[in-house]
């Protein structure tokens, strides 16, 4: 009986120490996993930080960029060929839009290049007077008329 619960008592101090030890890895386990997570948001918050600094100073490039170009687009040798890229692009979306102007069927103001909604007699911005193409029999009646007149005032002097 004695020895059974010595041999007993030997067995759950053992089943102790391996529980113990097992114990001690899960814990070194888990301050490993939590340091790692630690790391991995810090890094992932460092990140996060220096994109956004990255994409401030982006930002300001581009509002220089742009004040720059303003004081300088209209330099005949401009001292950055972006100034001169950027004209070109700008040239472009222009022609871009007239003709995109064309397909929609509006038409441009030809005092200040507003797209005219409808047919307006006067531009609504800056009251240029607007004219319509007129059909072709009209327009050579009209073209007649006035080489007459022409004729008629070369005459008269
Ligand atoms: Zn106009």
């Amino acid at each position: 009986m004695n020895g059974y619960f010595i041999f007993f008592k030997r067995k759950e101090k053992k089943t102790m120490n391996i529980l113990d030890g097992i114990g001690e890895t899960l814990n070194n386990a888990y301050n490993d996993v939590s340091k790692k997570a630690k790391d991995a948001s810090g890094i992932a918050k460092l990140s996060y930080k220096i994109k956004q600094k990255e994409s401030f100073i982006s930002m300001q490039y581009g509002a220089i960029g742009k004040a720059y170009f303003e004081d300088h687009k209209d330099d005949a040798e401009p001292a950055y060929e972006g100034v001169s890229l950027v004209n070109d692009a700008l040239k472009e979306i222009d022609e871009l839009r007239e003709e995109l102007a064309k397909i929609k069927g509006a038409k441009k103001c030809p005092g200040c290049g507003a797209e005219l909604k409808g047919e307006p007699a006067y531009c609504s911005k800056c009251g240029t007077k607007i004219e319509y193409d007129e059909p072709a029999e009209e327009a050579k009646t009209e073209e007649a008329s006035e080489t007459e007149s022409k004729s008629e005032d070369f005459f008269a002097e």
